[in-house]
Order: structure tokens, then C-alpha cells, then sequence
């Protein structure tokens, strides 16, 4: 006895290969019926016998193409229709609701078969499928179809047009189809010279990379920067051309195999590495006797830091170019100079990276959305999202709460931007440091991109009290209702929405720089919140920041200060070998400010505490990059230092670091090894967390407790705090896919502004 079911899926279920995919399992459970895409989502109509229907069902769960995400499936009897076939029916139009946007997925195995077999296409290197290419990246309009993407100059030839209209096809409905007869193609600069044949250029590439050249590739969200990742002058002179940039470079590895001769990978990496998205995942480097026999990645590539940032092939090109040239790793860092957005101008690319390095790879279809990798990293075996932009965005973060028409403007350094449509919240991409010119330009450009992709109608806009960040004076500006929100509060809030958590937590709040609502600067905080308020229960003691800005730069200042602040005034505090390695006037114009207390603001930052640590135990006087002296102090961690810890006191809603700086003095005046050290400051760290997290669970009767902040970023802090807080019996909610760092605020500001509007 037949029976019929209207099933109705919603989420990212449309340019993703799903009505293809439904029209396939419904021939393999010999169904009837119709699929058709709506602006509420994919509704099927299905019929046959019970037992294939349910078969059916389960194949929709559990066979999913791998970047459809089902949110909701609504399943319901219907009367039969008797069809006789199964068919794809025509899109109903589109109106002011929208589906959502696909991010870009990474090549699939599929295509890379095709690429050797399929006559049209063979090596051709922007082969896609339903299941896999560009999206978000060429995306100029809703709905989702050729006209309205960057694809649209290219004319499908008749092979490509057969294929997109055949349901039965892998390429149905597949908006980016091309073949080497109609799609884009590469072409490679150098010199005055201009290759525009594939396997010249693979062939020049090849070789350019093995003489240690430095070469500019189009890649998908923007123009990278590529070199042999075993040549350390090849790795200098990208370095030198990056003008001075001092932070480590992503490696893309020909395989997993590859990657596994030179780090440490769980299961949980190893699949993160491998998932469509493509992410650089920051994994543990491999040394000394771990390496036996092994060519070592070149030094510069990671700074000098133990980590290396991997990922895996994601564009058909970069597999032509591993298997044609033989190599086994290359660096792939982001195309710019400094602080600059990654650049996707191909006249830009051809004036300026042609200038500045070896060559130049473009391809004739244009970047829409500029997107840099994504990058994460694996603790207590959960994913964390570090840098949320390719493979990830513009997927929203669905939320039980209405923030529609809210625009949230994120902060400054760090910035993501983050817009409130119904229940759902679109999280920009990483939009990097507002302060440069041209990353202002790319956030005001990709904030009026989101409102009109997302059909956004804004009512209201919220920032940071910082009146200073570049947000802030674009939310004042913006003549739209404003709300100001406090920056640590906002950490917290932006966890509390990943977790979907609507009530009060204990919510711990570590990083660099924040505006507290007493005019000091923040960033050790335990805060009591919700959405709407929060209370600060204890706080790191304030110390003067000698210089403001310049000691974030200059570690050593804020171990001058610490020191200050705990051998008191006008005493000098004990001759510490860092110390004479500073410059002598300018270590004398600091405690002169210090001892005046001029251009001394006053911080409770747990990110300058971090540096000052970082400082006198010479591992990191001066900076290069963001956060430097903090990654350098947690990579000198010896890890079999367990359990000892450094003294702290805490009165009144002061925690004071005075005991533990008077121990590490003396614990280096004893000729203690640094590493030994850092393992005790961090596990001092780890301590007053715990301690602290209990004693406001006695006073206020909660067990929910948010960590949030870029200090959070630190592995060793994050992972033992977390297990630690879990074994005293916490609930503990930390960032996974939303950033724990500045790039996460946007998020949280939207909750708050959600909660505190008036209707
Ligand atoms: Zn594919
Ligand atoms: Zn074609
Ligand atoms: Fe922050």
C-alpha cells in the first residue's frame, strides 16, 4: 500500500548539491514525487511504500551532501498524487526572505577523478561540482544563480549547458560549471614575460618555487604568497617583501602523510584538516629526534615558535601544482603588506607583487568577497576557531533570540562585524586591524554587502564604548539608534550565543586591551552577566601602562612596571638580566613616567601581565606581531613542571601579582630555567581561576561558568582550566566556533543590544 509524505527542510539546503542529491535517493527507494527549492527551503512531496519511505528519511539525514547543514525537517502525511515519476521542479521565486549563502567548499574527490577523465576537463583547474567550488566568494546578489556571481562573463558552452540543466547530472544546477573550453584559466607574469598555457605554467611554477622564488597566487578569497617552505632564504625574502611582518606563515602540505613527518595530529585534526571548509589548523610541530631523518620545514616559517599552521590542498590548481612540481610543502601566507587587507585586485597584484616578488599567477574571474583562510586549533578535543572566514562564512549562528535589524560593529584590532536578521546572526568574515586605511575601506564595503545580500532593513546599531575604534566613530555615524556595550561584556556574551545560553553565568574575560566602564583599560575580569547586565565580582590589581599603546609593543615596559608596582616607588626594583639589554635612556624615561605616574594609564589587562612575565624572564622584550609575548612565553613552557605554582593575593575584588613577581625574581636571581618559569606563572594563572570560580559560585549560587577573551587562545591555559573547572564540577562553556578573540565581539554586541531594546 503506497503512501505520501510532504517533507519540508530548512537551513543551507540550496547551492549546495542538495535537490540533485534528493532526486537520487528518491530513485534509489523507487519513489515519486517532486523536490523544489523556496525561500523557506526544500520541499519534497514523495510517495511509494512505506519501507522505502522510511529508507528515504534516513537517507535524507544521514547521506547529506557534506556542506548542506539541516536545520529543521518538518515531515508530514499527504494524500497521494499519483505521480509517476520523480522530478526537480523550477525555483519559486525568491522574495524578501532569503536562503541562506553557501561558504566555498573545498574541491571534492569527484572532480579531482574528473580532472584526469573527463575529456572537456582534463586538468582543468577551476572544476567544480553541486558539491564543492567557489560560492560565497563570487556572490554578488541573491538568489543564488549564475547572473548574480562573478561566473556570469563566462558563457557555458553547449557540454557545460547539457550538463547544468540534466537532473541526473553531478553539475545540475552547479552556478560556477566550466570547462576548459568556455571557464577562466590562469595565466602566469613575470618578468616582461606572460605564460597563458597550463602546463607551461605548472612547468615555469615548478621550477620558480624550487630556485627559492617568491610567487603571488590568486587563490579563492584573495591573492597568497607562495614559496618553497624548506628554502630558508625563500622564506626570508617573502618575509622582506611582507615588509618587516614578523608572524608565522600557514603551510599548505601536498598530503596528510606529508603533514604527519612534521607534527603531532589527533583524530579530531586530521578530520578537521580534511573537511570541506579546509582550515589552517595550528597543530604541534615535531623536533629533535621526532624528526629523524626528515627535511625540516625552513625556520622562519614559524617565527621561531614550535607550532606550524597546516592545511591541505583546497583549489584543483594547488594539486596540479604539488603533483607536477614534486613538492612537498609550501608556505601560502596571506597576499599584503602589513596591516593591509589580502589584496584581490589582479592590476594591484600586477603592479605591486610583480614589483616586490618573482611572479605573478592570476586567473580572469574576478573575487567578489575577499575571505582569508580560516584558522583554528584543537584543545581538550574540540575545534577552536581562531580566524573565522573561508569555508565558515556567511553561514549565521542560529539563535533562539529575535536580533533582527541589529547591526553590531565589532571592535577594532581584531575586527568581525556582525548583523542580526530574524533569528539568525551573519558573522562578516575577518576583517583584520580598522587602524589601516584600506581595511576600513573593506569593512565599510563588506558591511553595505551584507545588508543588501541578506535583504537587512537596519533599526539599530551598537558598538563598543571605546569612543576611539574606528567602529565606534562608524556606529556614531551611522544615524541609526546607538548602543554602546562594554567590551569584556561582550566576550562573554558572544560564548553565551554560541551555547544559546539566556541566564546569568559566571563569565571570566582574559585579554589584551578592553575600555572598562571606570575609563581603565581591562582584561582580567570576572564578571557576573546576562545578556542585558553584568557585574564585575574581581579583577586583576591595576598597573600603570607606561607609554599606553608603546608598552603593548615593548614588553619590557610592562615588566618595568610590574617590578614598580611591586617593590614600590622610587626603588628601582633588583638588577634583572633583561633589563640590560634596554635601551639605557629609554629605561630611564619609563621610570620616570612610572614615578610620576605621566602617560601611565592604568591596566588590569591578564594579556599585559602575560608580557611582563614574558619580559623578565627574557624571553620576549620587544614585539612584531599581535600577542607575540604571549605565544612566546607559553612555547617555553616545560611541561613536567605539573603542579608548582606562584603566590597571589586577592583582597577586596583586587587580585595582586605582587607575590608571584617577588618569587619569579627570585626564582631567576636561583638560576631557574625560564621554561620552569613560565610552567609555574601559568599554572599560577590556571589557579586563581579555579580558586576565584569557586568562591563566587559559594556567594552567588551559580555553575555555569564562560570563558571568553584572546587569552584564551593560550592551549595550556584554556585546556587545563577547562578540565580543572569540569573536575570541580562546573558546567564550563568556552569558544569552539566562534572566535574567543576580538573577532567574536561583533556577537556578542548583537545579544546584548537584542536583549536591552526596547520593542
Ligand atoms: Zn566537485
Ligand atoms: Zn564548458
Ligand atoms: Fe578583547
Amino acid at each position: 500500500m503506497k503512501t505520501g509524505r510532504r517533507i519540508h527542510l530548512k537551513g543551507l539546503v540550496q547551492g549546495v548539491g542538495f535537490r540533485p542529491f534528493v532526486y537520487r535517493i528518491a530513485l534509489e527507494n523507487e519513489l515519486t514525487g517532486t523536490v523544489e527549492n523556496r525561500n523557506d527551503g526544500v520541499v519534497i512531496y514523495a510517495e511509494g511504500e512505506p519501507e522505502n519511505i522510511d529508507k528515504f528519511l534516513k537517507d535524507l539525514e544521514l547521506k547529506a551532501p557534506p556542506a548542506s547543514k539541516v536545520l529543521s525537517m518538518n515531515v508530514e502525511k499527504s494524500d497521494l498524487s499519483g505521480f509517476n515519476a520523480f522530478i526537480i521542479k523550477e525555483s519559486s521565486s525568491v522574495s524578501a526572505e532569503v536562503t541562506l549563502v553557501s561558504p566555498d567548499i573545498a574541491v571534492c574527490d569527484d572532480c579531482l577523478e574528473d580532472m584526469k577523465s573527463q575529456p572537456h576537463r582534463l586538468d582543468y583547474p577551476f572544476i567544480n561540482c553541486t558539491n564543492c567550488g567557489p560560492r560565497f566568494t563570487i556572490i554578488k546578489d541573491l538568489p543564488y544563480d549564475r547572473p548574480s556571481t562573478t561566473m556570469s562573463v563566462f558563457k557555458m558552452c553547449d557540454k557545460c549547458a547539457g550538463e547544468y540543466s540534466d537532473v541526473s547530472n553531478r553539475r545540475f544546477h552547479a552556478q560556477p560549471v566550466a570547462c576548459n573550453n568556455c571557464g577562466p584559466h590562469y595565466s602566469l607574469y613575470y618578468n616582461s614575460e606572460r605564460i597563458n598555457r597550463l602546463d607551461d605554467i605548472l612547468a615555469a611554477m615548478s621550477s620558480f618555487l624550487k630556485e627559492g622564488k617568491v610567487i603571488a597566487v590568486k587563490g579563492l578569497g584573495g591573492y597568497f604568497l607562495a614559496c618553497d617552505a624548506f628554502n630558508p632564504d625563500a622564506v626570508n625574502s617573502l618575509r622582506d617583501g611582507k615588509r618587516r611582518e614578523g608572524k608565522p606563515f600557514a603551510v599548505m602540505f601536498s598530503s596528510l602523510e606529508s603533514i604527519q613527518k612534521h607534527a603531532w595530529m589527533n583524530d579530531t585534526e586530521r578530520k578537521w584538516l580534511q573537511s570541506w571548509r579546509r582550515p589552517v589548523v595550528l597543530l604541534d610541530g615535531k623536533k629533535g629526534d621526532e624528526l629523524k631523518g626528515v627535511q625540516e620545514l625552513a625556520g622562519g616559517v614559524s617565527s621561531g615558535l614550535p607550532g606550524i599552521g597546516a592545511m591541505l590542498p583546497y583549489m584543483p590548481f594547488h594539486y596540479l601544482l604539488f603533483e607536477r612540481s614534486g613538492l612537498d610543502a609550501i608556505v601560502l601566507t596571506s597576499g599584503n603588506f602589513s596591516d593591509e587587507p589580502i589584496l584581490i585586485s589582479d592590476d594591484m597584484a600586477l603592479n605591486e607583487f610583480l614589483a616586490a616578488y618573482d611572479a605573478v599567477l592570476c586567473y580572469d574571474r574576478e573575487i567578489y568577497n575577499r575571505v582569508d583562510d580560516s584558522v583554528g586549533m584543537v584543545v581538550n578535543d574540540r575545534e577552536r576557531i581562531i580566524r573565522r572566514s573561508r569555508g565558515y562564512v556567511p553561514s549565521p549562528v542560529e539563535l533562539d533570540i529575535d536580533v533582527d535589524g541589529i547591526i553590531a560593529a565589532g571592535a577594532e584590532l581584531v575586527n568581525s562585524f556582525c548583523l542580526g536578521k530574524g533569528s539568525q546572526a551573519f558573522l562578516s568574515q575577518h576583517i583584520g586591524d580598522l587602524k589601516n586605511l584600506e581595511t576600513y575601506e573593506f569593512y565599510k564595503e563588506s558591511m553595505a554587502r551584507f545588508i543588501k545580500l541578506f535583504r537587512i532593513t537596519p533599526k539599530m546599531i551598537v558598538c563598543d564604548m571605546h569612543p576611539d575604534y574606528l567602529s565606534s566613530k562608524y556606529a556614531a555615524r551611522a544615524g541609526l539608534p546607538l548602543m554602546e556595550v562594554q567590551h569584556h561584556h561582550a566576550h562573554i556574551a558572544s560564548c553565551m550565543a554560541e551555547h544559546r545560553l539566556d541566564e546569568k553565568v559566571i563569565g571570566i574575560a582574559f585579554d589584551g586591551v578592553g575600555l572598562g566602564d571606570d575609563g581603565n583599560i581591562w582584561g582580567g575580569e570576572f564578571l557576573l552577566c546576562d545578556y542585558e547586565n553584568y557585574r564585575r565580582l574581581y579583577h586583576f590589581e591595576y598597573v600603570m601602562m607606561p607609554g599606553g599603546d608603546k608598552a603593548t609593543l615593548n614588553p619590557w615596559r610592562m615588566a618595568v612596571s610590574y617590578l614598580f608596582n611591586t617593590f614600590g616607588a622610587g626603588i628601582t626594583g633588583p638588577d634583572l638580566p633583561f633589563l640590560s639589554r634596554i635601551d639605557r635612556n629609554e629605561l630611564r624615561l619609563v621610570r620616570d613616567m612610572l614615578n610620576k605616574g605621566i602617560n601611565t594609564p592604568f591596566t588590569s589587562s591578564a594579556g599585559r601581565l602575560f608580557d611582563a612575565v614574558a619580559a623578565l624572564t627574557g624571553i620576549c622584550s620587544s614585539t612584531s606581531f599581535h600577542a607575540e609575548a604571549p605565544m612566546r612565553l607559553e612555547a617555553a613552557i616545560v611541561t613536567d613542571v605539573q603542579e608548582g605554582h606562584y603566590d597571589y593575593k586577592i583582597s577586596g575584588g583586587e587580585i595582586s601579582f605582587s607575590p608571584m613577581i617577588k618569587q619569579i625574581v627570585e626564582d631567576i636571581g636561583q638560576g631557574i630555567a625560564a621554561g620552569v618559569i613560565s610552567a609555574k606563572f601559568h599554572n599560577t594563572i590556571i589557579e586563581l581561576i579555579v580558586e576565584i570560580s569557586i568562591s563566587i559560585r559559594e556567594q552567588e549560587k551559580l555553575n555555569k561558568l564562560v570563558l571568553s577573551g584572546g587569552s584564551f587562545q593560550n592551549r595550556y591555559i584554556l585546556g587545563k582550566a577547562e578540565k580543572r573547572l569540569e573536575a570541580e564540577g562546573f558546567m564550563v562553556y568556552t569558544p569552539s566556533m566562534i572566535p574567543s578573540n576580538d573577532g567574536g565581539i561583533s556577537l556578542g554586541q548583537l545579544l546584548i543590544a537584542a536583549k536591552r531594546r526596547k520593542h
